[in-house]
């Protein structure tokens, strides 16, 4: 039988001795949750500033996805592919419609979809293309987070999810984040670029937000390079930043519309995370036919991929994104926010700076990269009643559910400013 937890402490033991050590979390430990708000085992309520690293765009255990999944659990939950369903199609239908592509291949998690378009535009580029087999090249970006297999970890810089899992797969390059000069030159020194891999805002790194026309020259300049470009918004996406994608720039619609001005098609578009609002690892990756149709049968697959479970969840989370109007809300509340940061910039010396889009959001903490502070102030946040988690040192993330309102965002940056005005 399962232990019963009855104090934070007695499951943070549990998970010391039973588990592996591949995470620091906050010592914190959650129980339940709802909306924006969050409940540890001693029954302390907090905002939720993460949202699982934005997979619960959609609020924590919305009712409409919940009464989804269990209506699918109870009806079939997982057939293979081996057999066709009668969901899997209508969400087909669905998702490329609602991101404007002509296919979609289902897959699980973030990385197994990264893998995914990695391995489509190699195929493309020696399929299509024409480059010599085996020596097919991915430019991606330095500071990129992409997931943890080994072929992802290959082209990271992050040297702690690196050391000692080689030998690594090769045919990636590395070049600086919003530098098209640098991408221009990368592709003049290496005629068998396929790929560039890029996340329309680096979101580990810091919420790195690049120039206004950076994807969109990027996109350019694969374009007369006859190279894909692989945008990966597992984190970005699905109203996080502000509109349904951060490909979409600035545009102001509710939904998808590929206004010239603002919007950058990419050539595979990579989604994760809150495609599933939270309830279940649902990844995606969408290509036109004339780059989807490099796959044909046998070359690529999962078991779970397009489970019935998975795929009616994934569409009702975007049928909620799409009536709660939450890109909407991430664009009004996202400038709130960082106009009262800014404030909090000016007066406290321990904050640098606040950057971001939308709901995606971090401060840059005054002090050394390798610094405790960071780690300290998400301490006091916690005791405070705000969960948020340092990335890269010294740089605070603040995420929160896209289904927040403007007095709860309010409420929150007072107890933000507080922690930090009185933080020693
Ligand atoms: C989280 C994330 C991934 C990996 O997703 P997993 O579901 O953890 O495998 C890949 N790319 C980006 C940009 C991410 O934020």
């Amino acid at each position: 039988m399962m232990q019963e937890i009855n104090s934070s402490q007695q499951a943070i033991d549990l998970e010391d001795k039973f588990g592996a050590h591949n995470y620091q979390p906050l010592p914190v430990v959650l129980s339940r949750g709802e909306g924006v708000y969050l409940w540890d085992v001693e029954g302390k309520k907090y905002f939720d500033f993460l949202s699982a690293y934005s997979a619960v765009n959609q609020g924590h255990c919305h009712p409409r996805i919940k009464d989804a999944l269990i209506e699918q659990a109870g009806t079939l939950t997982l057939t293979s592919r081996a057999f066709y369903n009668d969901v899997l199609g209508p969400y087909e239908k669905y998702i490329t419609e609602y991101f404007g592509f002509d296919k979609v291949l289902p897959m699980n998690t973030g990385v197994e979809a990264v893998e995914t378009a990695i391995k489509i535009a190699r195929k493309w580029g020696y399929e299509e293309k024409g480059v010599p087999e085996n020596e097919g090249i991915i430019i991606v970006a330095e500071n990129n987070f992409h997931g943890r297999t080994t072929t992802v970890i290959s082209f990271s810089d992050d040297e702690n999810a690196r050391r000692n899992f080689g030998p690594f797969t090769a045919g990636f390059i590395s070049i600086p984040y919003n530098d098209l000069n640098a991408l221009q030159k990368a592709f003049e020194k290496n005629p068998h670029v396929v790929a560039f891999l890029v996340e329309p805002i680096q979101g580990e790194a810091g919420v790195i937000t690049p120039d206004e026309d950076y994807i969109r020259k990027a996109s350019l300049i694969c374009k007369t390079h006859n190279a894909l470009l692989l945008a990966d918004e597992i984190q970005t996406g699905i109203a996080r930043t502000g509109s349904l994608l951060a490909v979409c720039g600035n545009c102001n619609c509710e939904g998808h519309c590929e206004k010239q001005d603002t919007y950058t098609r990419p050539d595979i578009l990579i989604l994760g995370k809150a495609l599933s609002g939270g309830f279940l690892p649902v990844s995606a990756v969408l290509a036109d036919d004339a780059v989807m149709n490099v796959i044909q049968p046998g070359q690529h697959g999962s078991t779970y991929g397009g489970n019935p479970l998975g795929v009616k969840v994934a569409m009702t989370a975007l049928e909620v994104v799409r009536d709660e109007k939450m890109a909407q809300n991430a664009r009004k509340l996202g400038k709130i926010f960082r106009e009262r940061m800014q404030l909090l910039v000016e007066r406290s010396p321990l904050v640098s700076t606040v950057r971001g889009k939308g709901l995606l959001n971090a401060i840059v903490i005054n002090d050394r990269p390798d610094s405790a502070t960071a780690w300290e102030i998400c301490i006091s946040l916690k005791e405070n009643g705000l969960l948020a988690k340092p990335t890269h040192g010294n740089i605070i993330r603040f995420a929160p559910p896209l289904v927040m309102t403007e007095e709860e965002l309010h409420s929150c940056c007072d107890i933000i400013e507080k922690t930090i005005l009185n933080f020693k």
